[in-house]
């Protein structure tokens, strides 16, 4: 999937001219294009160095005796090798793993294979992609492998991405408009007997602004009690609130929020911009999302705010014009730390 599909039916806004930005070119340099991943991470030496380069694995670790470098053993095609000293005494100790505690400790497939994993799962790849374009030597990836590979680096971005939004900058502020829309993604429909609830979520978006923020509303709840809170999480103090006739927003202005209720459906009564222009952002950014959710069918699966998680990881790395490869070896190293 491309990542233009995310935004390719956003109308054409003030914000909307910086899109055709072209990239410098010493990004699309560095950028882990295919060709790049399948020419650089094809043989297990090369996925060594690069690992060691990267910081995912060590280079060298000091006995913790003789505070001297310790040496590498048993270093194979499908081995990383151990530490050892070989000073004295230390010789008879046994040797430590040099995937322990790597983010390729227990890996069931090469190192080569797990790149090519990283690469498809930061490119977005199906899986019928991942196996048709599989170039890595060795035994072929099964769908389980696929998609245990696809789960760990799932979680790696999911735990990063939480982690970075609660050290994050709110939007909005004094003079600032952020407009905000509930909506309820997942086919309403019976689905062998059983209803199909959907999700409800909240979405954040501040005028003049790619940062979308997205929240699932718990047990799919939209009172005061459940919505506040997510504003209050999202959103600075003072900022003016756009948003529709749903009650539970009255008492936005006694939480620090200057509050305009507008009609989101009424087309003679639309967002109208400071400049006079229409600016329905939060609900071109909602077809833009309901898009993406549905064409991945995620509109079943439990784990809902999670897959809104990562789709605002990929949403962000598009805005900031960034490399996912690289992006998810940044959240991976966020775990480990060898
Ligand atoms: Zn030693």
């Amino acid at each position: 999937m491309s990542d233009t599909d995310y935004d390719s039916d956003v109308p054409s806004t003030s914000t909307g001219a910086a899109r055709g930005n072209k990239l410098p070119a010493l990004q699309i340099k560095n950028m882990w294009a295919s060709y790049k991943v399948r020419d650089k991470l094809r043989t297990v030496e090369q996925c060594i160095a690069f690992s060691e380069q990267n910081g995912l694995m060590l280079r060298t670790k000091l006995c913790t005796t003789h505070r001297t470098p310790m040496a590498i053993y048993g270093m194979g095609s499908a081995d990383l090798g151990s530490f050892r000293c070989r000073k004295g005494p230390c010789r008879t100790k046994s040797s430590v793993s040099r995937a322990k505690g790597t983010w390729f400790e227990n890996a069931k497939i090469s190192l080569p294979h797990i790149f090519y994993m990283m690469h498809c799962y930061s490119g977005h790849y199906t899986q019928s992609q991942v196996k048709l374009e599989n170039y890595v030597e060795g035994p072929c990836l099964s769908s389980r492998k696929i998609t245990d590979w696809y789960n760990y680096c799932w979680e790696e971005v999911v735990y990063y991405q939480l982690e970075k939004e609660e050290h994050g900058a709110k939007i909005g502020g004094p003079g600032k408009i952020v407009q905000i829309d509930g909506s309820k993604f997942g086919k309403r429909k019976f689905n062998k007997g059983r209803r199909v609830e959907g999700h409800w979520v909240l979405g954040m978006i501040e005028d003049g602004s790619e940062d979308i923020r997205l929240e699932e509303c718990p047990d799919n709840v939209r009172s005061t009690e459940v919505l506040i809170p997510l504003i209050q999480k999202h959103v600075a103090e003072s900022t003016t609130i756009r948003t529709d006739f749903w009650k539970a927003y009255d008492c936005l202005p006694s939480y620090g929020y200057e509050y305009q209720k507008v009609n989101h459906s009424d087309p003679d009564n639309p967002f109208v911009a400071p400049d006079g222009t229409h600016t329905q952002r939060i609900e071109s950014q909602w077809r833009v999302v309901k898009r993406v959710f549905q064409k991945d069918n995620y509109n079943n699966t439990a784990n809902f705010a999670d897959i809104i998680v990562e789709f605002l990881w990929r949403k962000s790395i598009e805005n900031n014009r960034q490399d996912p490869f690289e992006k998810l070896i940044e959240a991976v190293k966020h775990t480990y730390k060898p």
